[in-house]
């Protein structure tokens, strides 16, 4: 078989596997070799079973000395099936409850695999539950890969896909250049594949891993720096000077240093025959808005419609209502484009913004369906960018021809890491807060001190405040230790039962969503608890208290970005977290969000907190281009396939080099790339 042939044709996936493997955009042998385990177990060495420590993880080989089944004591269950076992060191006692069939595959003087959790009962040192396999099979010892669960797909299922995939290809299409592989001793694809989901030994993991990483930042850098260079030579819209202060007089402020700054470079690239691809990066408060919108004035004043895409319909929103009272007032017509709207709103909209009577039209990724038909479409704004991926935001640009694109972004990203992502974009910073601006004072307390946090919160919101409170989940879950946002709600409402408290999560309806946020931001609401979901953003200057349950299961770009809901204004503001437990990781993070609000040097701190990692490790740095690369933890692999595009693209600008076709037809498909 070959890459590209569809997945029915492997064994044991008929149309209704087909069809939820579709559902996980895997529909050619090539997609599903690219669904890469998620993590992987150590099931090298065998345990003697007088070695086992209770409670951790282990493989015993074992011969069978006595099986029982026994009904369950309790009503309503099934049997409980028990084996007893030894090796050369002792005893153990295998035990599955509630078991529908019988194991008739056990017979007494079998010998065994097994492995799982051993611990101490009345029985004696007990495995419950474990995973077992005959001693002689094979895959059941060594490095065992472990896929993510989606779409009712269990571990053992998808790695039975995958085996049989790689036994059915011969050969493995390698779009990298031999001289490059060689030269950096890079492993060839097949053998990157095939080890990455079946390493023969910790080396093999390491090699292939490497080679796969490599090849998601090679790609990138590539497809950037191309696209770059094409963007450059293209020549693009030349905006005419307007005079601006017919919107800045609608401000109720001055415009910073840095806003000014970051004003005077995208009007030079509007003006300019060259378009404009920047980022405009910002801490979180410096104001990057205003600036994008002072952009789109201009755009619209030179006759063309102007956008702006944010990642969530509750930011979506908030700019729509914030900025459409400026554009009308000054006659635009503004449009509001999402997912949720109905269908015969939906229509109506693209009917309007094709026939070029809405002037801005602001949004989600609904801005870039196909369906969205743009009049004549100058200048894109994308926010929040690091929470889309590059193909959206290319998707975005191609709605238009040659139209002026800016991106904004809090995130502060290392150098490295904007050289990859941002390779194609020039960048403006506005490195201030606007006047006026107090620190916002950052505590970290533990549960017990639960209750003074909100007798703190409830004192501020009696005094005119408004207050956010942050939870990881969205109801009560028993099996972890977190908070959830409905019983947070509910608390707060008994404890202090004269303020308004409502909540907010992802799972609400749009129209319940808008409804509250707005609530929230004309103070009709004391008190909103919300998921993560308001996260990047939202902006209501009143608000001055962010508390965030369970802090220690967030990282510090994202309590960074939390925090950035207060401050907003000139009110003094502060940010408690509540660490549960004792990590030590969490204690450092919650360290250096007490000692500062520097965003580029908490970026920093990220990264030495992180390191290198484990090889079995999970990947935890969400960029959506990138499977198994993580720009902090393969920071030397990332400058290497920097190094090497760069080199690429030195001797081959245009990649029309015979070595370089498989390349370049990689790269274009994987960016969608158009010329
Ligand atoms: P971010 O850069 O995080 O997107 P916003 O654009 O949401 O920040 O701005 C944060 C807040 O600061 C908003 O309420 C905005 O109106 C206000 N703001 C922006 N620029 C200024 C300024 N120059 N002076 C005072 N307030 C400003
Ligand atoms: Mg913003």
């Amino acid at each position: 078989m070959n890459l590209n042939d569809d997945i029915r044709f492997l064994k044991g996936i008929g149309p209704k596997k087909c069809e939820r493997l579709n559902k996980m955009d895997i529909y050619t042998l090539k997609d599903l070799l690219g669904h890469y385990p998620r993590r992987y177990i150590d099931r090298r060495k065998i345990k003697k079973i007088s070695d086992l420590s209770p409670g951790e993880k282990a493989l015993v080989r074992t011969e069978i000395l006595d099986i029982t089944t026994k009904p369950s004591f309790n009503k309503g269950e099934k049997q409980i099936f028990k084996l007893l076992v030894r090796d050369d060191s002792g005893v153990l006692v295998i035990t599955f409850f509630n078991m529908k069939y019988k194991f008739t595959f056990f017979n007494i003087g079998d010998e065994f695999l097994f492995y799982g959790k051993a611990e101490f009962t009345r029985n004696g040192l007990t495995m419950l539950h474990p995973e077992f396999s005959k001693a002689d099979s094979e895959n059941f010892m060594g490095i065992i890969p472990i896929y993510s669960q989606t779409q009712g797909f269990t571990s053992r299922e998808m790695t039975k896909f995958q085996l049989q995939a790689i036994n059915s290809l011969d050969h493995f299409y390698d779009p990298l250049p031999i001289a490059l592989r060689k030269n950096l001793a890079l492993a060839d694809m097949g053998f990157a594949i095939r080890n990455i989901h079946f390493p023969k030994t910790v080396d093999a993991l390491k090699t292939a891993k490497y080679r796969l990483i490599f090849d998601e930042f090679l790609f990138m850098r590539l497809a950037m720096k191309y696209t770059a260079r094409t963007n450059h030579e293209q020549k693009g819209l030349c905006f005419a000077s307007v005079d601006l202060t017919e919107f800045t007089n609608l401000l109720p402020f001055d415009l910073t240093q840095g806003q000014m700054k970051a004003l005077d470079e995208i009007t030079c690239d509007m003006e300019s025959n060259k378009t404009m691809n920047r980022l405009l990066q910002g801490d979180v408060g410096s104001g990057k808005t205003v600036v994008a919108a002072i952009a789109m004035y201009k755009a619209v004043k030179n006759g063309y419609q102007a956008v702006m895409m944010a990642p969530t319909e509750i930011l979506a929103n908030q700019h729509y209502h914030e900025l459409r009272t400026y554009f009308e007032k000054l006659g635009f017509s503004v449009g509001y484009l999402t997912g949720s709207l109905g269908k015969t709103k939906k229509n109506e909209l693209y009917n309007v913004i094709s026939q070029g009577e809405c002037d801005i039209i602001f949004g989600t990724h609904a801005l870039i369906q196909d369906e969205v038909q743009y009049r004549n479409l100058g200048l894109i704004i994308t926010d929040e960018q690091h929470r889309f991926g590059v193909k959206q935001r290319m998707k975005l640009k191609y709605k238009a021809k040659n139209p002026d694109v800016l991106i904004m972004s809090a995130t502060p990203i290392p150098r490295t890491l904007a050289g990859i992502l941002y390779a194609d974009l020039d960048l403006s910073v506005i490195d201030q807060l606007p006047k006026g601006r107090k620190e916002t004072i950052t505590k970290v307390r533990t549960r017990k001190n639960r209750r003074k946090v909100y007798d703190f919160l409830y004192s501020q919101v009696k005094s005119g405040r408004q207050a956010y409170v942050v939870a990881p989940l969205i109801s009560e879950n028993e099996s972890m230790d977190l908070k959830s946002v409905l019983e947070i709600a509910s608390g707060i409402s008994k404890m202090y039962n004269d303020i308004e408290v409502r909540y907010i999560h992802g799972e609400m309806s749009s129209d319940e969503k808008d409804e509250i946020m707005t609530d929230f931001t004309i103070g009709k609401i004391d008190v909103l608890v919300a998921t993560v979901l308001i996260e990047v953003g939202i902006n209501v200057p009143n608000a001055t208290i962010m508390v965030i349950e369970n802090a220690e299961r967030f990282g510090l770009a994202q309590l960074h970005q939390l925090r950035g809901r207060v401050g907003r204004g000139d009110k003094q503001s502060y940010c408690i977290l509540i660490n549960n437990g004792d990590s030590d990781v969490a204690m450092k993070r919650a360290e250096i969000m007490e000692r500062s609000s520097d965003g580029f040097f908490i970026a920093n701190e990220d990264l030495n907190l992180r390191g290198p990692g484990d090889i079995f490790g999970v990947r935890q740095h969400g960029i959506p281009e990138f499977k198994i690369a993580d720009i902090v933890k393969h920071n030397k692999i990332l400058e290497e396939a920097i190094e090497a595009a760069d080199s690429v693209l030195l001797n081959d600008p245009d990649l029309c080099a015979e070595e370089h076709q498989d390349l370049k037809k990689k790269i274009f498909e994987m960016y969608d790339i158009i010329l």
